[in-house]
């Protein structure tokens, strides 16, 4: 009987070739995300701009208007805060897809000019409702961590923005700084809404939002705790809360401490 030799399949050339077509369409994919970013940012800082403008006008910061120009500038003003909030939405769900493709870069980092940087970003947003954001730190010491800096400032940036959105107005923010022997720990404490028992189990979810938030009508999608999560445990640290429905929510998480250039 004549035996059939079986020609042996490419292999290796095939998978090289699969290998470096997924390579390029991930760079390709990067590109987008980064392009997204920074359009969407500059677009939001130029709306935040105007929004203070209009704010000047309806204040009677520039001087007196006429009911008709104060309803004109009224609807510009809702306009103009709703466009905020879609580009707000944007970049985060941008963040998402960022947070598991992108790679992270480790390195000696100043958390308190951080953490200082953020609540600095959003004064004007925690100022227009009269809340008080109070840093609590060591007044001596300014410790280094080891964190990708733009994805640790995501966390805090999540976490303060949350503070401000689940906040009454006239309340005060706390943060807190607290150095360890290998870690360092920050929480965020507020004394607004707070987060129902049985959504305490959810909190992490991805688009879980609790009926508590969603009754205060603020926009949100449910993306920014899970995002925060992912990043924490990333740098080996840990996130979590402490909350009390109508009482307030804390966030804590940990970063661990700089140790030379391991
Ligand atoms: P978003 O705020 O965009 O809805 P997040 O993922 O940041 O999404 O938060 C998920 C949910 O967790 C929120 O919808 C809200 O129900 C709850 N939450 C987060 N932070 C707070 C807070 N500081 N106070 C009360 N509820 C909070």
């Amino acid at each position: 009987m004549k035996s059939i030799k079986l020609k042996k399949p490419c292999v290796d050339s095939e998978s090289k070739k699969l290998r470096e077509e997924n390579k390029r369409l991930k760079e390709l994919t990067s590109l987008k995300t980064d392009l997204v970013s920074i359009s969407a940012h500059q677009i939001r800082t130029s709306l935040s701009a105007l929004k203070w403008i209009i704010k000047m006008f309806l204040d009677g910061d520039i001087g007196k208007i006429t009911t008709e120009q104060e309803t004109l500038l009224r609807k510009a003003f809702e306009r103009n805060e709703r466009v905020i909030n879609i580009v707000s939405e944007l970049l985060l769900a941008n963040k998402t897809e960022n947070v598991e493709e992108k790679q992270y870069i480790f390195a000696k980092l100043n958390i308190v000019e951080t953490i200082e940087s953020a609540i600095f970003d959003f004064s004007g947003e925690a100022r227009s409702q009269d809340i008080e954001i109070i840093f609590l730190k060591s007044d001596n010491h300014e410790p280094f961590v080891k964190a990708d800096k733009e994805k640790i400032r995501v966390v805090f940036q999540n976490l303060l923005e949350n503070a401000i959105k689940y906040s009454h107005p006239h309340s005060k923010i706390f943060i807190l700084l607290k150095e360890g022997k290998t870690e360092v720990e920050i929480s965020v404490k507020d004394t607004g809404i707070g987060i129902s028992a049985a959504g305490q189990k959810k909190i992490f979810e991805k688009f879980y939002r609790d009926p508590a938030a969603q009754k205060k009508e603020v926009v949100g999608s449910g993306i920014g705790l899970f995002t925060c999560k992912k990043i924490v445990e990333r740098h080996s640290g840990k996130l979590w809360f402490e909350s009390k429905e109508n009482e307030g929510t804390t966030f804590f998480f940990t970063v661990p401490i700089y140790k030379g250039s391991k």
